[in-house]
């Protein structure tokens, strides 16, 4: 099963009898539970990002 990487942001596969996703490229190895939340935290940080730039656009 395909996933992102949230470390390279690289395709990663998501092993599911191991519940791990593992990234070729950059060797991640991570729990899926861990991979979510790392996930949410990137997802926030990103929305975050996004709020900024458009304050300083003076929208
Ligand atoms: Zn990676």
């Amino acid at each position: 099963m395909d996933a992102r990487c949230v470390n390279c942001n690289m395709r990663a596969d998501f092993d599911i009898d191991k519940n791990k996703v593992i990234c070729k490229k950059c060797g991640l190895e991570i729990e899926y539970d861990d991979y979510i939340e790392q996930m949410k935290e990137k997802a926030v940080s990103l929305a975050d990002d996004f709020q900024s730039n458009w304050d300083k656009s003076g929208f």
